[in-house]
């Protein structure tokens, strides 16, 4: 007779998996964690895997079965067959180069770049000022640019 496996549940997302699962993640979760990016490649450097779970899970709201962008609010895809769409999960790094992540879409990680939040939250509230017509706001902008141009 053989033994049933012991069941327990995904530390992201709590779905029942396999204790033998020695990462404690369902496959999806998993996938997600060790996604390799593009930018660690780059810099040879590997990801912090806690670090990401963290970011995961905090993200994850359990009553819709989805992730959210921590930014926006907005459900996000998580499949691998829907990461060209600009709502597809995306880690991002909270302050570029530091492992402390924040699950975000693909569009605004795009827009945040090497961004650190605070910057990213002045540019986006200086811009909105300036789209709304406070033609004024684009002083504001062009002083924040040229500070995040230094860093270049
Ligand atoms: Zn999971």
């Amino acid at each position: 007779m053989s033994s049933k496996d012991q069941m327990e549940n995904c530390k992201i997302c709590e779905r029942e998996i396999s204790s033998r699962r020695t990462s404690g993640l369902c496959g999806h979760c998993k996938r997600l964690r060790d996604r390799v990016d593009i930018r660690n490649l780059k810099l040879k450097k590997r990801h912090d895997p806690k670090a990401r779970e963290i970011a995961l899970r905090s993200s994850w709201v359990a009553g819709n079965g989805q992730f959210i962008c921590m930014y926006s609010g907005v459900p996000l895809f998580s499949l691998a067959r829907q990461s060209r769409s600009p709502l597809y999960l995306s880690l991002d790094h909270r302050i570029p180069g530091q492992e402390d992540y924040v699950v975000t879409c693909r569009l605004i990680n795009d827009m945040k770049g090497i961004l650190d939040d605070d910057e990213f939250r002045h540019i986006i509230l200086d811009l909105a000022d300036y789209f709304r017509g406070h033609k004024e706001a684009s002083s504001a902008l062009h002083s924040r640019m040229t500070l995040i141009q230094k860093q270049y």
